[in-house]
Protein backbone atom coordinates (compact mmCIF):
# COMPACT_ATOMS: atom_id res chain seq x y z
CA UNK A 1 0.00 0.00 0.00
CA UNK A 2 1.76 3.19 -0.77
CA UNK A 3 0.97 6.61 0.85
CA UNK A 4 -1.04 8.36 -1.20
CA UNK A 5 -3.87 6.20 0.06
CA UNK A 6 -3.34 8.41 3.01
CA UNK A 7 -4.08 11.75 1.42
CA UNK A 8 -4.33 14.17 4.04
CA UNK A 9 -0.88 14.20 6.31
CA UNK A 10 1.84 14.58 3.37
CA UNK A 11 4.64 12.29 3.99
CA UNK A 12 4.65 12.36 7.75
CA UNK A 13 2.88 10.20 9.91
CA UNK A 14 1.10 10.27 13.96
CA UNK A 15 2.85 8.55 16.63
CA UNK A 16 1.06 7.21 19.76
CA UNK A 17 2.57 6.11 22.82
CA UNK A 18 0.26 4.29 25.24
CA UNK A 19 0.78 4.59 28.77
CA UNK A 20 -0.96 1.60 30.67
CA UNK A 21 -0.77 2.89 34.33
CA UNK A 22 -3.26 4.45 36.47
CA UNK A 23 -3.15 5.01 40.42
CA UNK A 24 -6.41 4.46 40.89
CA UNK A 25 -8.80 2.53 38.52
CA UNK A 26 -11.50 4.83 37.81
CA UNK A 27 -14.58 2.55 38.30
CA UNK A 28 -16.25 2.97 34.72
CA UNK A 29 -13.70 1.92 32.96
CA UNK A 30 -12.68 -1.02 31.35
CA UNK A 31 -9.49 -0.14 29.98
CA UNK A 32 -6.33 -2.29 29.98
CA UNK A 33 -4.48 -0.75 32.98
CA UNK A 34 -1.78 -1.44 35.77
CA UNK A 35 -0.60 0.14 39.14
CA UNK A 36 2.23 2.03 38.60
CA UNK A 37 4.89 0.25 40.84
CA UNK A 38 8.30 1.72 40.71
CA UNK A 39 10.27 -1.03 38.54
CA UNK A 40 7.37 -1.62 35.99
CA UNK A 41 7.78 2.01 35.35
CA UNK A 42 11.53 2.23 34.99
CA UNK A 43 11.46 -1.14 32.64
CA UNK A 44 8.47 0.10 30.68
CA UNK A 45 10.34 3.54 29.18
CA UNK A 46 13.47 0.99 28.06
CA UNK A 47 11.37 -1.89 26.29
CA UNK A 48 9.43 1.26 24.85
CA UNK A 49 12.42 2.54 23.54
CA UNK A 50 13.12 -1.17 22.17
CA UNK A 51 10.13 -1.48 20.48
CA UNK A 52 10.46 2.47 18.78
CA UNK A 53 14.02 0.85 17.31
CA UNK A 54 12.21 -2.23 16.40
CA UNK A 55 9.61 -0.88 14.59
CA UNK A 56 12.11 0.67 11.89
CA UNK A 57 10.11 3.97 11.54
CA UNK A 58 11.59 6.36 9.08
CA UNK A 59 8.69 8.49 8.48
CA UNK A 60 9.25 12.30 9.69
CA UNK A 61 6.69 12.42 12.91
CA UNK A 62 3.78 14.71 12.20
CA UNK A 63 1.96 14.39 15.61
CA UNK A 64 2.81 12.62 18.92
CA UNK A 65 -0.14 11.25 21.31
CA UNK A 66 0.61 10.17 24.54
CA UNK A 67 -2.40 8.32 25.87
CA UNK A 68 -3.71 6.46 28.09
CA UNK A 69 -4.00 5.30 31.22
CA UNK A 70 -2.39 8.42 32.61
CA UNK A 71 1.04 9.19 31.14
CA UNK A 72 1.33 12.03 33.43
CA UNK A 73 2.13 9.19 36.03
CA UNK A 74 5.68 9.58 33.88
CA UNK A 75 8.61 10.81 35.79
CA UNK A 76 10.23 13.90 33.92
CA UNK A 77 13.24 11.65 33.55
CA UNK A 78 10.93 9.23 31.68
CA UNK A 79 10.10 11.98 29.87
CA UNK A 80 13.30 12.97 28.55
CA UNK A 81 14.85 9.70 28.03
CA UNK A 82 10.76 9.14 25.37
CA UNK A 83 12.09 12.45 23.63
CA UNK A 84 16.06 11.54 23.05
CA UNK A 85 14.83 8.01 21.61
CA UNK A 86 12.00 9.30 19.19
CA UNK A 87 13.54 11.15 16.36
CA UNK A 88 11.10 13.67 16.13
CA UNK A 89 12.28 16.89 14.22
CA UNK A 90 10.96 20.43 15.62
CA UNK A 91 10.26 21.78 12.01
CA UNK A 92 8.03 18.95 11.03
CA UNK A 93 6.24 18.21 14.02
CA UNK A 94 2.97 20.29 14.24
CA UNK A 95 1.75 18.36 17.32
CA UNK A 96 2.35 16.86 20.73
CA UNK A 97 0.11 16.31 23.01
CA UNK A 98 0.24 14.47 26.73
CA UNK A 99 -3.12 13.48 28.47
CA UNK A 100 -3.12 14.47 31.92
CA UNK A 101 -4.64 13.34 35.10
CA UNK A 102 -5.38 16.89 36.74
CA UNK A 103 -4.41 15.13 40.07
CA UNK A 104 -0.56 14.37 38.43
CA UNK A 105 0.26 17.87 37.52
CA UNK A 106 3.24 19.94 38.69
CA UNK A 107 5.27 22.95 37.67
CA UNK A 108 8.19 20.78 37.20
CA UNK A 109 6.64 18.61 35.07
CA UNK A 110 4.92 20.95 32.67
CA UNK A 111 8.62 22.58 33.07
CA UNK A 112 9.09 19.05 31.40
CA UNK A 113 7.01 18.94 29.21
CA UNK A 114 7.63 22.28 27.66
CA UNK A 115 11.47 21.38 27.66
CA UNK A 116 10.76 18.54 25.44
CA UNK A 117 8.59 20.17 22.66
CA UNK A 118 4.73 19.03 23.87
CA UNK A 119 2.89 21.43 22.73
CA UNK A 120 -0.99 20.38 23.79
CA UNK A 121 -2.71 19.18 27.18
CA UNK A 122 -5.47 17.28 27.52
CA UNK A 123 -6.57 17.15 31.09
CA UNK A 124 -9.51 14.81 31.97
CA UNK A 125 -11.44 16.84 34.24
CA UNK A 126 -15.04 14.64 32.99
CA UNK A 127 -16.71 16.96 35.87
CA UNK A 128 -16.38 19.43 38.06
CA UNK A 129 -18.97 18.45 40.65
CA UNK A 130 -17.75 16.31 43.63
CA UNK A 131 -20.96 13.94 43.34
CA UNK A 132 -20.62 13.17 39.68
CA UNK A 133 -16.31 12.87 39.94
CA UNK A 134 -17.07 9.99 42.90
CA UNK A 135 -20.05 8.80 41.27
CA UNK A 136 -17.51 8.33 38.43
CA UNK A 137 -14.31 7.20 41.28
CA UNK A 138 -12.38 9.62 39.88
CA UNK A 139 -8.77 10.11 41.62
CA UNK A 140 -8.95 13.91 41.58
CA UNK A 141 -10.90 16.56 43.59
CA UNK A 142 -12.93 20.16 41.40
CA UNK A 143 -9.81 22.06 43.38
CA UNK A 144 -7.02 19.87 42.18
CA UNK A 145 -9.05 20.14 38.23
CA UNK A 146 -8.60 24.41 38.65
CA UNK A 147 -5.11 24.26 40.31
CA UNK A 148 -4.14 21.94 37.46
CA UNK A 149 -5.73 24.62 34.79
CA UNK A 150 -4.13 27.38 36.57
CA UNK A 151 -0.69 26.05 36.27
CA UNK A 152 -1.16 24.79 32.87
CA UNK A 153 -2.01 28.57 31.52
CA UNK A 154 1.98 29.64 32.87
CA UNK A 155 2.96 27.59 29.99
CA UNK A 156 1.89 28.24 26.13
CA UNK A 157 0.60 24.76 25.89
CA UNK A 158 -3.22 24.13 24.00
CA UNK A 159 -5.35 23.09 26.41
CA UNK A 160 -8.05 20.42 25.36
CA UNK A 161 -10.93 19.90 28.35
CA UNK A 162 -12.48 16.06 28.69
CA UNK A 163 -15.66 16.26 29.91
CA UNK A 164 -18.53 13.39 30.22
CA UNK A 165 -22.20 13.45 30.55
CA UNK A 166 -24.68 10.81 31.34
CA UNK A 167 -23.58 10.34 34.30
CA UNK A 168 -25.69 8.40 36.63
CA UNK A 169 -27.84 11.38 38.30
CA UNK A 170 -26.84 13.72 36.10
CA UNK A 171 -29.55 15.95 35.23
CA UNK A 172 -29.34 18.50 32.14
CA UNK A 173 -28.42 21.71 34.43
CA UNK A 174 -25.76 19.65 35.96
CA UNK A 175 -24.03 19.45 32.90
CA UNK A 176 -24.73 22.93 31.87
CA UNK A 177 -23.25 23.74 34.96
CA UNK A 178 -20.24 21.49 33.75
CA UNK A 179 -19.90 23.46 30.35
CA UNK A 180 -20.13 26.27 31.81
CA UNK A 181 -17.59 26.30 34.55
CA UNK A 182 -15.21 24.22 31.20
CA UNK A 183 -16.01 27.56 28.96
CA UNK A 184 -15.27 30.56 31.50
CA UNK A 185 -12.03 28.91 32.32
CA UNK A 186 -11.52 29.36 28.31
CA UNK A 187 -9.51 26.01 27.27
CA UNK A 188 -8.45 25.83 23.22
CA UNK A 189 -10.77 22.13 22.81
CA UNK A 190 -13.27 20.77 24.50
CA UNK A 191 -14.08 16.79 24.43
CA UNK A 192 -17.30 16.11 25.49
CA UNK A 193 -18.34 12.19 25.18
CA UNK A 194 -21.18 9.87 26.40
CA UNK A 195 -20.49 8.06 29.28
CA UNK A 196 -19.68 4.46 27.94
CA UNK A 197 -20.99 1.50 29.82
CA UNK A 198 -18.55 -0.87 29.70
CA UNK A 199 -19.46 -4.68 29.80
CA UNK A 200 -18.45 -6.89 32.99
CA UNK A 201 -17.46 -3.44 34.91
CA UNK A 202 -19.23 -3.53 38.57
CA UNK A 203 -20.42 0.61 37.85
CA UNK A 204 -22.05 -1.41 34.69
CA UNK A 205 -23.94 -3.66 36.95
CA UNK A 206 -24.62 -0.90 39.08
CA UNK A 207 -25.89 1.65 37.23
CA UNK A 208 -26.79 0.21 33.60
CA UNK A 209 -30.57 1.37 33.76
CA UNK A 210 -29.33 4.57 34.95
CA UNK A 211 -27.32 5.94 31.90
CA UNK A 212 -29.67 7.23 29.19
CA UNK A 213 -29.21 7.97 25.28
CA UNK A 214 -27.85 11.09 26.28
CA UNK A 215 -29.27 12.88 23.35
CA UNK A 216 -30.97 16.09 25.43
CA UNK A 217 -27.17 16.22 26.99
CA UNK A 218 -25.19 16.10 23.61
CA UNK A 219 -27.60 18.70 21.94
CA UNK A 220 -27.10 20.94 24.94
CA UNK A 221 -23.50 20.36 24.63
CA UNK A 222 -24.00 21.45 20.62
CA UNK A 223 -25.85 24.61 21.50
CA UNK A 224 -24.11 25.79 24.66
CA UNK A 225 -20.39 25.24 23.15
CA UNK A 226 -21.05 26.56 19.64
CA UNK A 227 -22.65 29.86 21.12
CA UNK A 228 -19.72 30.47 23.08
CA UNK A 229 -17.78 30.56 19.76
CA UNK A 230 -16.28 27.22 19.30
CA UNK A 231 -16.80 25.45 16.28
CA UNK A 232 -18.22 21.79 16.56
CA UNK A 233 -15.59 20.09 13.93
CA UNK A 234 -16.41 16.57 15.13
CA UNK A 235 -19.43 14.68 16.77
CA UNK A 236 -17.61 14.74 20.02
CA UNK A 237 -15.30 17.39 19.57
CA UNK A 238 -14.90 21.50 19.90
CA UNK A 239 -12.36 23.56 18.85
CA UNK A 240 -11.78 27.41 19.17
CA UNK A 241 -10.45 28.47 15.40
CA UNK A 242 -7.12 26.85 14.55
CA UNK A 243 -7.24 24.67 17.62
CA UNK A 244 -8.39 21.40 16.39
CA UNK A 245 -7.03 18.36 17.50
CA UNK A 246 -4.52 17.61 14.29
CA UNK A 247 -3.49 14.43 15.92
CA UNK A 248 -7.04 12.94 16.08
CA UNK A 249 -8.33 14.09 12.92
CA UNK A 250 -5.11 12.30 11.20
CA UNK A 251 -6.57 9.18 12.40
CA UNK A 252 -10.63 9.88 11.59
CA UNK A 253 -9.09 11.07 8.22
CA UNK A 254 -7.27 7.65 7.90
CA UNK A 255 -3.92 8.77 8.15
CA UNK A 256 -1.33 6.45 9.39
CA UNK A 257 0.05 5.99 12.86
CA UNK A 258 2.21 3.74 14.64
CA UNK A 259 1.22 3.31 18.35
CA UNK A 260 4.46 1.53 21.05
CA UNK A 261 3.71 0.34 24.60
CA UNK A 262 1.32 -2.04 25.39
CA UNK A 263 -2.26 -1.99 23.96
CA UNK A 264 -1.43 0.52 21.64
CA UNK A 265 -3.15 0.29 18.18
CA UNK A 266 -1.65 0.91 15.09
CA UNK A 267 -2.73 1.73 10.99
CA UNK A 268 1.03 1.66 9.56
CA UNK A 269 2.33 0.49 6.13
CA UNK A 270 -0.78 -0.81 5.02
CA UNK A 271 -1.62 -3.10 8.25
CA UNK A 272 -4.11 -2.26 11.13
CA UNK A 273 -2.37 -3.95 14.13
CA UNK A 274 -2.89 -3.80 18.19
CA UNK A 275 0.15 -4.76 20.77
CA UNK A 276 -0.83 -7.27 23.40
CA UNK A 277 -2.62 -5.76 26.44
CA UNK A 278 -0.18 -7.46 28.97
CA UNK A 279 2.59 -5.74 30.02
CA UNK A 280 4.75 -8.61 30.86
CA UNK A 281 3.68 -10.14 27.92
CA UNK A 282 4.26 -7.41 25.14
CA UNK A 283 7.92 -6.60 27.23
CA UNK A 284 8.78 -10.07 26.80
CA UNK A 285 7.64 -9.93 23.02
CA UNK A 286 10.20 -7.32 22.71
CA UNK A 287 12.59 -8.93 24.60
CA UNK A 288 12.37 -11.50 22.17
CA UNK A 289 12.78 -9.40 18.97
CA UNK A 290 9.34 -10.69 18.51
CA UNK A 291 6.00 -8.07 19.40
CA UNK A 292 3.39 -9.69 20.00
CA UNK A 293 0.18 -8.11 17.87
CA UNK A 294 -3.15 -8.95 17.89
CA UNK A 295 -6.40 -7.71 15.62
CA UNK A 296 -3.99 -7.92 12.58
CA UNK A 297 -5.61 -7.21 9.27
CA UNK A 298 -4.18 -5.86 6.11
CA UNK A 299 -5.89 -2.94 4.79
CA UNK A 300 -7.59 -2.78 1.52
CA UNK A 301 -8.93 -0.33 -0.17
CA UNK A 302 -12.78 -1.23 0.30
CA UNK A 303 -11.70 -1.07 4.13
CA UNK A 304 -10.14 1.91 4.01
CA UNK A 305 -12.77 3.78 1.91
CA UNK A 306 -15.77 2.51 4.37
CA UNK A 307 -13.94 4.08 7.48
CA UNK A 308 -13.40 7.12 5.51
CA UNK A 309 -16.75 7.35 5.15
CA UNK A 310 -17.64 6.43 8.53
CA UNK A 311 -15.51 8.98 10.62
CA UNK A 312 -15.71 11.23 7.84
CA UNK A 313 -19.52 11.54 8.76
CA UNK A 314 -18.92 12.01 12.26
CA UNK A 315 -16.57 15.40 11.33
CA UNK A 316 -17.90 18.61 10.54
CA UNK A 317 -16.02 19.25 7.37
CA UNK A 318 -17.44 15.63 5.62
CA UNK A 319 -15.28 13.64 3.75
CA UNK A 320 -13.81 15.02 0.50
CA UNK A 321 -14.56 14.08 -2.76
CA UNK A 322 -11.14 13.86 -4.06
CA UNK A 323 -10.69 11.18 -1.18
CA UNK A 324 -13.85 9.39 -2.22
CA UNK A 325 -12.46 9.21 -5.91
CA UNK A 326 -9.05 8.58 -4.61
CA UNK A 327 -10.61 5.03 -2.78
CA UNK A 328 -12.63 4.14 -6.13
CA UNK A 329 -13.40 0.24 -5.32
CA UNK A 330 -16.09 -2.04 -5.89
CA UNK A 331 -18.06 -0.88 -3.17
CA UNK A 332 -17.93 3.15 -4.41
CA UNK A 333 -21.47 2.88 -6.26
CA UNK A 334 -23.27 1.41 -3.45
CA UNK A 335 -22.29 4.47 -0.72
CA UNK A 336 -23.11 7.16 -3.66
CA UNK A 337 -26.34 5.80 -3.71
CA UNK A 338 -26.77 5.85 -0.26
CA UNK A 339 -25.65 9.26 0.02
CA UNK A 340 -28.08 10.72 -2.62
CA UNK A 341 -30.39 9.18 -0.40
CA UNK A 342 -29.67 11.29 2.52
CA UNK A 343 -28.99 13.76 0.44
CA UNK A 344 -32.75 13.92 -0.62
CA UNK A 345 -33.92 13.50 3.19
CA UNK A 346 -32.17 16.48 3.92
CA UNK A 347 -29.83 14.45 6.17
CA UNK A 348 -26.50 15.11 4.04
CA UNK A 349 -25.39 18.50 1.46
CA UNK A 350 -22.57 18.22 -1.34
CA UNK A 351 -20.54 21.02 -1.60
CA UNK A 352 -18.13 21.78 -4.14
CA UNK A 353 -15.25 19.56 -2.08
CA UNK A 354 -17.10 17.63 0.12
CA UNK A 355 -20.02 15.53 0.94
CA UNK A 356 -20.82 16.65 4.81
CA UNK A 357 -24.04 16.05 7.11
CA UNK A 358 -26.46 18.65 7.62
CA UNK A 359 -26.98 19.47 11.28
CA UNK A 360 -30.11 17.05 11.56
CA UNK A 361 -27.58 14.36 9.89
CA UNK A 362 -25.29 15.21 12.35
CA UNK A 363 -27.78 14.64 14.85
CA UNK A 364 -27.84 10.86 12.98
CA UNK A 365 -24.23 10.10 12.59
CA UNK A 366 -24.00 6.97 15.00
CA UNK A 367 -27.25 5.46 13.02
CA UNK A 368 -26.09 6.90 9.72
CA UNK A 369 -22.65 5.09 10.41
CA UNK A 370 -24.21 1.83 11.29
CA UNK A 371 -26.67 2.03 7.92
CA UNK A 372 -22.77 1.91 5.88
CA UNK A 373 -21.57 -0.90 7.86
S1 LIG B 1 -7.51 7.45 34.43
FE1 LIG B 1 -8.44 6.97 32.43
S2 LIG B 1 -7.54 4.98 31.85
FE2 LIG B 1 -7.15 5.25 34.06
S3 LIG B 1 -8.84 4.21 35.07
FE3 LIG B 1 -9.45 6.37 34.88
S4 LIG B 1 -10.57 6.49 32.92
FE4 LIG B 1 -9.45 4.54 32.93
Amino acid sequence: MTSDLFPNFGDSIGVYVHVPFCASPCSYCAFYKELPRKPLLKSYVSVLEEEWKMRHCSEPIGTVFFGGGTPSLLSCSAFHKIRQFLPIDPKILVEWTVECNPSTLSLEKLQTFADIGVTRISLGVQSFSEKFLGILGRRQSAAQIFHAYDMLRKFSFDVNLDLIFSIPGQRLRHWEEDLKTAVQLGPDHISAYHLTLEKGTKFTEKYATRVGSGERFHRLAVSYLVSSGMEHYEVSNFAKKGKRCIHSVNTWRMGEWLAIGPSGASQYRGRRFQNISNLEKWMDGIFQKNPIEVEVQAIDQSTLLEDTIIFGLRMRDGIPLATMDLMECSKSQKYRCKFSQWCDAGLLKKTATHYALTDRGMLLADALALEIL
